[in-house]
């Protein structure tokens, strides 16, 4: 406990219990207060299997008294191959309430990538949905864990060892319970764009703060008559924290299994009654292709889509919003448990419409309790903004990678280096405006690729568009877009150099 002392009196100590933020609580919690709150699963062959809070947590801790009697040991990994569907659910709380960490596996990672981050986890027990046996199966051998247990997700059957038998009759009488919010309840890896995947280890009391913060009106604000609809998949950063937050808010959880494309999702959210939506931009945009060619959608009109993962176009949230959908954003990475920012508008902001979009467009404000700050890497008149690269510190944010990798990424003073270039607005507003590594520097000056594409994005020929850096002797890099033209490209390009010029005059 915390004592102070002010000069002349006696110190004193806290009063507060101890009480440990595990996510054993939060599971209690979820099945006595909102025990029949409905989770929803899509099925691979279209169609759905529900149950309650209360049947989940049941099941959760089955699993958990299973892996108990399987032998794990405290802070042991227990791997997950899944899609989004409620046995992995059951994994998200059964492996951390035994005392387990989840590490979730990218299932896009290359067979190889898998092999390593099994290896490098030395993960003792996988759980795999047995549509994903024919991809477990390419994994190079060498890392195997010791048991295989596979989830019939598809209900066409399998030879392996199967989830239903390994789930102990009972849930275990005598859970003990956990007792130190600071230990591994997950694990994630990276899928940096450079060098092999680094882990993080997020601990329950990182994931409970960050689940608060989450549910809370600075962020996404939901509560139990909601119905949230996690598109992000369950081996990204545990779907941004969204199995925490739901079962803590009480709002009914759809899980569309691995249907995670814009038609099957608008099915998804009409039929299902959706009211919040999360995923990345790509999705979106194939949702908004789907609301075009069906304006009469049937979609609740209490529906609100977070985006996150990637920077929205403008377009995609001005073509939401013509369907009366609002759209608002979130930044964060693998590395800070999920959003660190939200763009939630400031009431003097929401009056104006342009300045909305353009607020929306941005990466928002930080959470409740965490930090952003940028380390100024040029002074530049954008708006009178500076540019720095952003450096982020809090309750959720990783100290260090597993096995202490890069220790770099961590400044003297303690904030994680995220390695996005930004600025910070007046209103307190953090625009991601590139990575580090992707910026152009021409005659001395930064050029952000991702204002470029935008602008560039605005013609109505062209469909799509990556500047790069080409080596130039006079000015060192010099910008070079590469674009995807409509069936109806123009017959004079100069309007497009003449626009560019207009708003870029230091480029
Ligand atoms: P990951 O660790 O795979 O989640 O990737 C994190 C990176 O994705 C961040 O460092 C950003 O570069 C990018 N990112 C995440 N959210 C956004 C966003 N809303 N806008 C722009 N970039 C984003």
């Amino acid at each position: 406990m915390e004592t102070h002392s002010t000069s002349g009196s006696a110190p004193l100590t806290a009063t507060t219990m101890d009480y440990q933020l595990t996510l054993d609580k939060v599971l209690a919690n979820a099945e006595i207060v909102h025990g029949a709150q409905q989770i929803v699963t899509r099925r691979p062959d279209g169609g759905t299997f529900r149950y309650t809070f209360r049947d989940m947590a049941e099941r959760a801790r089955r699993l958990a008294a299973s892996l108990i009697d399987a032998g794990i040991k405290p802070g042991d990994r227990v791997a997950s191959l899944m899609w989004n569907n409620s046995a992995h659910l059951e994994a998200y709380y059964g492996v951390p309430i035994a005392g387990g960490i989840l590490h979730t596996v990218n299932v896009r990672f290359h067979p190889e990538e898998i092999a390593y981050v099994l290896g490098d986890a030395q993960s003792r027990f996988l759980i795999v949905d047995d549509v994903l046996l024919p991809l477990w199966r390419d994994v190079p051998g060498g890392c195997a864990p010791e048991r295989v247990i596979v989830h019939n997700f598809s209900g066409a059957g399998h030879t392996g060892e199967d989830y239903e038998s390994f789930l102990a009759d009972e849930p275990c009488p005598d859970l003990p319970e956990l007792t130190s919010e600071r230990a591994g309840a997950t694990l994630c890896y990276t899928g940096g764009t450079t060098g092999r995947p680094k882990g993080v280890v997020y601990s329950h009391r990182a994931l409970v703060l960050h689940a608060l913060c989450e549910m809370s009106s600075a962020a996404f604000g939901y509560g139990v008559t909601d119905c949230v609809l996690p598109a992000v998949p369950m081996f990204h950063v545990n779907a941004w924290g969204i199995p925490y937050s739901t079962l803590m808010s009480g709002a009914k959880l759809v899980l569309p299994g691995q249907n995670l494309d814009g038609q099957s999702l608008l099915d998804l959210a009409r039929d299902e009654g959706v009211t919040f939506l999360a995923g990345v931009p790509t999705i979106w945009s194939q949702f908004l292709d789907g609301l075009e060619a069906r304006p009469d959608h049937g979609l609740s009109p209490d529906l609100r889509i977070l985006t996150g993962g990637a920077a929205p176009h403008r377009s995609l949230i001005e073509g939401l919003a013509r369907h009366g959908i609002p759209m608002f954003q979130g930044w964060g990475m693998t590395e800070t448990s999920g959003v660190v920012t939200v763009s939630r508008l400031k009431p003097e902001i929401a009056k104006d419409a342009a300045v909305r979009v353009s607020t929306l467009g941005k990466q928002g404000l930080p959470l409740p309790i965490a930090q952003v700050r940028l380390a100024p890497i040029e002074t530049q008149d954008e708006g009178g903004q500076c540019i720095g690269s952003i450096e982020v510190r809090g309750t959720s944010v990783t100290g260090a990678y597993l096995n202490n990798l890069k220790p770099e990424k961590w400044t003297e003073d303690g904030w994680f280096r995220t390695g996005d270039i930004g600025s910070i607005d007046a209103h307190g507003y953090l625009s991601v405006l590139e990575r580090e590594e992707d910026l152009i520097k021409s005659g001395g000056e930064w050029i952000a690729p991702r204002d470029l594409e935008d602008a560039i994005l605005e013609f109505p020929w062209i469909t799509g568009c990556a500047v790069v850096g080409r080596k130039d002797i006079k000015w060192g890099e010099r910008p070079v877009a590469f674009v995807v033209l409509s069936d109806k490209p123009p017959d004079d390009w100069s309007t497009i150099c003449e626009r560019l010029a207009a708003l870029f005059p230091k480029y």
